[in-house]
């Protein structure tokens, strides 16, 4: 393992196929690339390695990715380093994977959901207040991941490249991940300009809806016609958010408005937001109680909310234990109604 070069990347570093313990764990694997579980001899820790599909694309990816290995905050993904054989990215393991798969899995309570948008907020705010900002350009649940504690980092931020998004490639490269979702109407224009910070503050607006209503915008749309229909102004319906909806879901949803405003001159700063999440967040925020003590979690404000062993987190540490707070599977939370209604009849 050789550290970053002279270029001031000191935390930046060059790995090989040596420096991991041979058991690798595949996590995905996808017509563009692979992700691994590695562990990392030296530091005794575990390491996602994201491979790419080609061989030739390691001088590109080192001077992508080199850029990124400064970038330390508690709501983006860590980048190590690259490695060349496999071409690899190595980065940070996030033990929960992606929100992409906990929204089609679980059951979100208001409070999660609420506390995960502001943390996207910061990280995204974060990347965004570097000088020059740095673009995230594929913002999207399946790169928005969880620790074990379901806190959210941003991922795969500053991969994208805008010389890609010219001409054909653009359309190949979203095809192939299924990203039109988050895609801003300008981008569609005949000659589009370089893309802005604006850019990824449209990507929120559709996570946003994501979360708040935990269903795929544009369900049965093809992509031309979700492009028809984003260009025409239209967007993903507020009335897909549930109704048990708390007050301050309608902040909330004022807010996602703004940021997918067809202009993106009209579109706020991550800047501009980020205090209203965190009080929204904090509005919603759950008192600290012992998830196994029923009497005490009926108190709380949304019934829905009463602790339950929950079988991928419950027990353990106390991060692992809140998290059962938060949510339960689609089958618990079902079961968890009926003995509410059952105990109030
Ligand atoms: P894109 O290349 O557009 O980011 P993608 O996010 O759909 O596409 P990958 O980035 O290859 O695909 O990630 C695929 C899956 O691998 C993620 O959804 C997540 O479950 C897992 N994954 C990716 N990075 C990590 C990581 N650092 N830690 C843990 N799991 C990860
Ligand atoms: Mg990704």
């Amino acid at each position: 393992m050789e550290s970053g070069d002279s270029e001031g990347l000191e935390k930046f570093r060059y790995f090989c196929r040596d420096d991991f313990e041979g058991d690798w764990v595949k996590v995905s694997e996808r017509s563009f690339g692979r992700v691994y579980r590695v562990k990392l001899k030296l530091w005794r820790e575990r390491c996602a390695l994201k491979c790419l599909s080609t061989t030739n694309c390691y001088r590109e990816l080192v001077e992508e990715v080199s850029k990124l290995g400064k970038v330390k905050f508690n709501y983006v993904t860590s980048v190590y380093g690259v490695c060349k054989d496999p071409p690899a990215l190595v980065m940070e393991f996030m033990s929960k994977g992606s929100l992409d798969a906990l929204l089609a899995s679980h059951t979100l309570m208001w409070p999660k959901k609420f506390q995960m948008i502001h943390e996207v907020v910061m990280g995204m705010n974060f990347l965004h207040s570097m000088a020059p900002p740095l673009l995230h350009l594929n913002l999207k649940p399946a790169n928005i991941l969880l620790d074990a504690h379901l806190h959210v980092k941003v991922s795969d931020f500053g991969l994208v490249r805008w010389e890609e998004f010219s001409g054909s490639s653009f359309m190949e490269h979203l095809t192939a991940r299924g990203n039109i979702n988050y895609v801003p109407p300008e981008a569609f224009s005949q000659n589009p300009e370089p893309p802005t910070t604006k850019y990824d503050v449209y990507s929120l607006a559709i996570v946003m809806w994501e979360i708040l209503t935990q269903k795929k915008p544009y369900a049965g749309a093809n992509m031309t016609e979700v492009i028809i229909r984003v260009s025409s102004g239209k967007r993903p319906s507020k009335e897909r958010i549930p109704d048990d909806k708390p007050l301050e879901c309608h902040d909330m949803i004022d807010i996602m408005e703004h940021c997918w405003q067809q202009k993106p001159q009209q579109r706020p700063d991550f800047s501009d937001i980020i205090t209203q999440t965190e009080t929204l967040s904090e509005v919603l925020r759950l008192p600290d109680i012992c998830p196994n003590n029923r009497e005490e979690a009926k108190r709380l404000p949304y019934k829905n909310m009463l602790s339950v062993e929950v079988n991928d987190c419950g027990g353990g540490d106390e991060g692992q234990g809140d998290a059962a707070l938060y949510f339960l599977s689609q089958k618990e939370f079902e079961r968890f109604r009926r003995s509410v209604r059952q105990e109030h009849v």
